[in-house]
């Protein structure tokens, strides 16, 4: 993943982190509150629906303490931890791109009259809470492919202007996810104003909050948090190296472009085809999927139409609709078509992989289709044709 990176203010943030301080639990309320008080809308963990999902936050209170998300292919459920952790969860199915890059958004309004109104007026600013190293992978990825490229979408430049981000590092990685062998976790490498290192047990609970940016530091010291020791930055950095031994799961990714480039009518693809249901869950959790449709829609007497953009996934038929039929018709060259972009065509368009480990697709499918089984079925099944 790419290491030098600016955030959406123009600072350079790919220096170390400049400072580290310590922060109290009762000071993460306090952290929302000076956000809020700064005007930024602050967005961070809450539970709905049996799962941690993302939305605004007036306070920690709202906050999943003392849950943690067992997961495994298509499996998720929430368990009491018994330990009080604010962060001792991973990822559920909501990411951040909902807020940078929403769901439905309307572009455009027409009036029988001729009035013609562009809807992009989003002017506000948004603070992320609990953001974690693949997330922030994500975001980069997102920037590159809908900011720093040749088409640059005003919905998602507007939204990512202003964002300031408080990364989370992960003490404890879950069952799906394979960040670290993805370079892009379990801790927050670029990208954020604060990352937390939460340290729990033996009597202590605190969270070492590292600043790589002005702002960031500006709010640290707004709060009152005073500077971190050495021996609590140390107990920081053993939760993170201890985390890194907790992977179950990894994504072999050398030469992996090359292998799936000379295996377009390898059989394993027809074979996850015969257990993928087509629902396009998995495009719709991913952090970086980005497809979209455009649908225009009049009222019932025909004097106000608009056009909106909605979220659409390559998993649909209607997708590949040109000229009167679909090019991707059946759900073997759709399923194709998605792992190859994530992990193969994705590299060629924007120089880095659309799959950043966060686990999501392998949690929220169905029928619990892995994408690190097929990338080794994928090798696997090249080694035995070679021999
Ligand atoms: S492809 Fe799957 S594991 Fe990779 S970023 Fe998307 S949801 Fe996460
Ligand atoms: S979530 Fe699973 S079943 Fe649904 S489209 Fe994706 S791979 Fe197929």
């Amino acid at each position: 993943m790419v290491d030098n990176y600016s955030n959406s203010r123009g600072e350079e943030t790919s220096q170390e982190v400049s400072k580290y301080y310590l922060l109290q639990p009762s000071l993460i309320n306090e952290l929302i509150r000076a956000l809020r008080d700064d005007g930024y809308a602050v967005y961070g963990p809450v539970v709905r629906d049996g799962a941690i999902v993302y939305d605004e936050l007036e306070s920690a209170s709202q906050l999943p303490v003392g849950l943690r998300d067992r997961q495994g292919p298509g499996q998720y459920r929430l368990e009491e931890r018994g330990d009080g952790a604010f962060f001792g969860y991973v990822v559920g199915p909501y990411s951040w791109k909902r807020f940078l890059y929403p769901p439905r958004v309307k572009l455009l309004t027409v009036t029988s009259r001729g009035e013609v109104t562009v809807h992009n007026d989003w002017n506000g600013k948004m603070a992320f809470l609990a953001v974690r190293g693949c997330e922030l992978a994500a975001i980069e990825v997102l920037d590159r492919v809908l900011m720093r490229g040749p088409y640059r979408d005003p919905v998602y430049s507007e939204r990512r202007k202003n964002l300031f981000i408080v990364a989370v590092n992960c003490a404890e990685p879950g069952e799906n996810c394979f960040c670290a062998s993805m370079g892009t976790g379990p801790e927050a490498r670029s990208g954020y104003d604060i990352a937390l290192t939460e340290v729990l047990g033996d009597g202590v609970h605190y969270f070492v909050a590292g600043a790589r940016t002005t702002e960031g530091e500006r709010v640290l010291e707004k709060i009152g948090a005073r500077r971190a020791t050495d021996d609590e930055v140390s107990a920081a950095s053993s939760v993170m190296k201890r985390s890194l031994t907790l992977f179950k799961k990894k994504l072999d990714v050398n030469g992996l472009k090359e292998e799936i480039y000379g295996s377009l009518e390898s059989p394993v693809f027809t074979e996850v085809a015969n257990r993928c249901l087509a629902c396009a869950n998995c495009t719709l959790v991913c952090p970086t999927c980005f497809c979209t449709n455009v649908e225009e829609v009049t009222d019932l007497e025909g004097k106000v139409a608009e056009r909106w953009r909605r979220w659409d996934s390559c998993f649909n038929v209607d997708f590949s609709y040109i000229h009167g039929g679909s090019i991707r018709s059946s759900r073997m060259s759709r399923y194709r078509q998605w792992f190859t972009h994530k992990l193969a065509t994705w590299v060629d368009q924007f120089g880095v992989m659309g799959c950043v480990g966060c686990g999501r697709c392998i949690t929220w499918c169905p029928v619990g289709i892995d994408i690190t089984e097929e990338a080794a079925n994928i090798r696997r099944a090249q080694e035995v044709s070679a021999t």
